[in-house]
């Protein structure tokens, strides 16, 4: 494969340099004054002619006309030559936000960008199809991962209910069934995070109450934080809102799961579900130990685990899945740590 040199980009210089309108500005502006100069050398001459006929000296003449031809002038390179550059800025910083799908418009006035914008025009061609190539590998390996795991795991729970078993079986049974539920669990949330990813809209949205669902994932997540006598102090209000309740139900369950799994034994959860007049906001604290400055960034990236002492509880996905559910709805996350553990906080869009 031909392999071509990117050159690296150096942000700190950049940062200190100005924009090409800038440059196109201050040269204009430079031309303006040395004209003026030569205008107003020259204008001595004819000095006794003009101020007779306009009654304003010619200098001042000169600078009025200057400076509105001169600003016409920038404004007009501006939008003419530099419309181009700004677009192509823009859909760059599509690209790298990982939106393969920009396209830009080929037609142009000038040759070279036409030429650019065609080129542009391609590498996101082959980068979407490359993406979706990735998607598809991704997707068709975990659903041929899955059915075996599936087997493994039922065969396991057949031997767990078998009589006839030495305590030693029972122990390695037992292993099984925690790995294959781990591995099925990983699995599921790689295909679902890999649906999600090409999807932007919800076409299977329905009205439903969030309080409800909020208050079913506790529940559901009762054998784990019954293990830690954890203690819940719950404020709901009745919400209803329009998604895809199973998509929505695991935002609830991975960031009131973390929650569990973080609270120290017999300390206290809380969860606080609010309507304001134009979004809903979703919030959940616990005891746990926080998380550092630096890891917060980075939570919600595939497979990040900052935390190793709960690394063999989770897989790193769950954060990134909450956040690409919330990117589908319009909603956001933050984080925040408390004198004693933390706080995450999901801002849903009324619509
Ligand atoms: P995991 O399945 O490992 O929990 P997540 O994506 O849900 O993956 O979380 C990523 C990382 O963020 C976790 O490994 C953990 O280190 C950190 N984290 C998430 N929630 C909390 C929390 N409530 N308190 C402290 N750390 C947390």
């Amino acid at each position: 494969m031909k392999r071509i040199k990117v050159p690296k980009v150096q942000t700190g210089d950049i940062k200190k340099k100005f924009g090409i309108s800038w440059y196109l500005s201050l040269l204009v502006t430079g031309e303006l004054f040395v004209a003026l100069a030569l205008a107003t050398f020259l204008s001595s001459w004819f000095s006794d002619i003009f101020t007779e006929l306009l009654h304003i000296p010619l200098e001042a003449w000169i600078i009025i006309f200057g400076l509105i031809i001169g600003s016409t002038l920038a404004f007009v390179l501006n939008r003419l030559l530099l419309f181009p550059i700004r677009q192509l800025d823009e859909a760059m910083e599509e690209v790298a936000k990982g939106n393969f799908k920009i396209r830009l418009d080929e037609r142009s006035h000038y040759r070279d960008i036409e030429h650019i914008y065609k080129n542009f025009n391609l590498m996101t061609r082959e980068l979407e199809a490359n993406e979706m190539l990735k998607s598809d590998f991704i997707s068709n390996v975990s659903h041929e991962i899955k059915t075996p795991i599936t087997a493994i795991e039922g065969y396991a729970m057949l031997l767990q209910d078998s009589a006839d078993r030495s305590s030693d079986d029972a122990k390695y049974v037992e292993k099984i069934l925690l790995n294959t539920g781990r591995l099925s669990e990983l699995v599921g949330n790689i295909l679902l995070l890999s649906k999600l990813d090409n999807q932007n809209i919800d076409s299977k949205a329905e009205e439903f109450s969030l309080d409800e669902q909020i208050r079913q994932s506790i529940v559901l997540l009762e054998p784990k934080w019954e293990k830690k006598s954890l203690d819940f102090d719950v404020e709901l209000e009745e919400v209803t809102y329009r998604a895809t309740p199973g998509i929505m139900m695991h935002v609830w369950n991975n960031l009131i799961g973390n929650a569990v799994k973080f609270t120290p034994e017999g300390s206290t959860v809380r969860i606080f579900l609010k309507a304001k007049s134009d979004n809903i906001t979703f919030t959940v604290e616990d005891c746990g130990p926080g998380i550092d400055e630096d890891a917060k960034a980075r939570i919600f990236d595939k497979f990040y685990q900052c935390d190793s002492s709960h690394k063999s509880e989770g897989n790193g996905l769950g954060l990134a899945l909450v956040k690409r559910i919330l990117d589908i709805y319009g909603g956001e996350i933050t984080t925040e740590n408390l004198p004693e553990g933390c706080r995450f906080t999901v801002t849903l869009p009324k619509k």
